[in-house]
């Protein structure tokens, strides 16, 4: 295949967004532009309700397609033919040659779809479908090639503009929004396989990510840490670029060890997880925190807990994988790429912090009596832990 000197960037649901419209455009052409640049010379721009990535040097096509594919707001590319003269011969020839770069057997239906956005062009859309199928049957008919204009299995666009854009294969992208305009949020990431899915669905709302991990060195290990560091790299390919706090929690832990019912070490624990990211998120102007939770999936994860837990902080805590059964988010890890490294085996929380038989009714009143044995000690904590934090 020759390499494909541009691509028609298809975008769905940024169509709806009325006036905004170009808000979400230009996001995604600078998501696009920052993730091409270190793969040669391209230009990207909006014109008229379209998206065109131009190559302007020679790049690594493979690269450049798996960086696209990946990116939130993207719900398909199309290797797009150019024809730069708008002669009917020229725009005819270049059609030809698309259908022999891009398909190795013609026995299959298709239809010609022209749209004359160039008025100045001599020929009408309805004209051009026939004329153009026509030399389409007359190359490939021999071969099974077929007109089918209710339901063709290729559909070949043809778009009459400064140039003539032919396009008829579409590689399909994640979908959802450009990252960056839907504000942000703080994802607590550990090293498992819910919280990368569950700050990949937000990503792809649009919402800019960064995350927050807590580190208990020396009972978990620095594979700990990298393990996460690896598994936000994974996540940022289609979220952009995020921000990884990591706190040192290890003396907060063994305070609570120290203070608290051994049964309401990993509820307590949590509660402190959140109140220290909300203080992050406020720093950071993001506007909600992101968790991997899901209703029952451990002791800690009961209705009872979920909402003590929540009680917390007031910033609203979202949990998009809330109702997904374990094996639909493994899928989910797998699709996007996280799986692999969600299994490793460093555990991201050490054992002797969690209780055999940990409460799975809490009460939020008994909870937070329980928490004063701390308080004192987890304010004074919470400081230097937020100071130590690093920024990966
Ligand atoms: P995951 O699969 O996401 O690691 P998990 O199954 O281990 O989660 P829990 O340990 O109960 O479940 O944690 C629930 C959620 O709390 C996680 O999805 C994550 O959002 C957050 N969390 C837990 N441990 C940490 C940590 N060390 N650092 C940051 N966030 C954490
Ligand atoms: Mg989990």
């Amino acid at each position: 295949m020759n390499q494909v000197k541009m691509f028609l960037v298809k975008y769905a649901e940024i169509g709806t967004k009325g006036k905004n419209r170009y808000v979400f455009e230009e996001q995604l052409c600078k998501r696009l532009r920052l993730r091409l640049k270190p793969l040669g010379e391209f230009s990207v721009r909006r014109d008229f309700g379209r998206i065109y990535v131009e190559a302007l040097s020679d790049y690594d096509y493979d690269e450049a397609l798996s960086r696209m594919t990946k990116i939130f707001g993207i719900s398909g590319l199309c290797p797009v033919t150019v024809s730069e003269d708008l002669k009917y011969d020229s725009i005819k020839k270049a059609v030809l040659d698309h259908f022999e770069n891009w398909y190795d057997e013609f026995n299959f239906s298709f239809k010609v779809r022209t749209r004359r956005n160039n008025k100045a062009f001599p020929i009408n859309s309805m004209q051009m479908d026939m004329e153009l199928g026509h030399e389409l049957l007359v190359a490939h008919e021999a071969e099974g090639l077929h007109v089918d204009v209710h339901a063709p299995s290729v559909m070949l666009d043809v778009e009459i503009r400064d140039r003539a854009y032919i396009y008829s294969k579409i590689i399909p992208g994640p979908g959802g929004l450009p990252v960056g305009t839907n504000g942000k949020a703080l994802s607590l990431l550990s090293g498992g396989i819910d919280s990368p899915v569950a700050t990949y669905m937000i990503g792809k709302r649009g919402v800019e990510m960064s995350g927050v991990y807590y580190n208990s060195p020396p009972y978990t290990s620095l594979r700990a840490l990298e393990k996460v560091e690896k598994l936000g790299t994974i996540v940022s390919q289609y979220s952009g670029p995020m921000k990884l706090f990591v706190v040192n929690f290890t003396d907060i832990q063994l305070a609570i060890y120290d203070n608290c019912p051994h049964d309401e070490l990993t509820i307590i624990m949590k509660r402190i997880m959140f109140k220290i990211a909300e203080r992050i998120a406020e720093q950071e102007g993001a506007q909600s925190l992101v968790t991997g939770e899901s209703i029952g999936q451990v002791s800690s994860q009961t209705m009872a807990s979920l909402s003590v837990i929540d009680n917390a902080v007031d910033i609203p805590v979202f949990r998009p994988v809330i109702g997904m059964d374990k094996q639909e988010i493994v899928n989910y890890s797998e699709k996007i790429g996280t799986y692999e490294t969600s299994i490793e085996p460093y555990e991201d929380c050490c054992t002797i912090f969690v209780d055999k038989h940990p409460v799975t009714k809490p009460n939020v009143n008994v909870i937070r009596q329980h928490e004063q044995n701390v308080f004192d000690k987890i304010d004074e904590m919470i400081e230097p832990a937020l100071q130590t934090r690093e920024i990966i």
